[in-house]
């Protein structure tokens, strides 16, 4: 199995619902967004995927949410706007725009940073 690893930033305020603590009040994060991808087989150039394609989906993804206050954001309208719902819409969204590329390669892990010591991650 060949994994690659990628990691992209942005910058977003949010606040918790349903949370007792500072932080139901508004914040910012500079969040980092790490990705890992997996392959059995390489493609004919030796690579799981080429790093400047995987960028360019992984940013197309984050775009939305830089810059912005994320409970303004589908889907963090209505949905927490947590580390760990993030790490899981990204998976689901970068597993998606992967998969329309093929079989060969899948979405292993997405891991989110708020702050260099809390993180949190999701696999499937
Ligand atoms: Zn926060």
């Amino acid at each position: 199995m060949f994994e690659i690893t990628l990691e992209e930033s942005f910058s977003a305020a949010h606040a918790l619902r349903g949370y007792q603590g500072k932080c139901e009040r508004v914040h910012g994060h500079n969040y980092r967004v790490r990705v890992s991808l997996q392959a059995e087989q390489l493609d004919p150039a030796g690579l799981v995927m080429d790093f400047v394609d995987v960028r360019a989906l992984l940013r197309d993804l984050l775009e939305p949410f830089d810059h912005r206050l994320l409970n303004d954001v589908p889907p963090f309208d209505t949905l927490n706007p947590t580390a760990e719902n993030m790490a899981r819409h990204f998976f689901v969204g970068l597993s998606r725009r992967i998969s329309a590329q093929g079989p060969r390669v899948r979405v292993a892990e997405v891991r989110v940073w708020e702050t260099e010591a809390a993180t949190a991650a999701y696999r499937e």
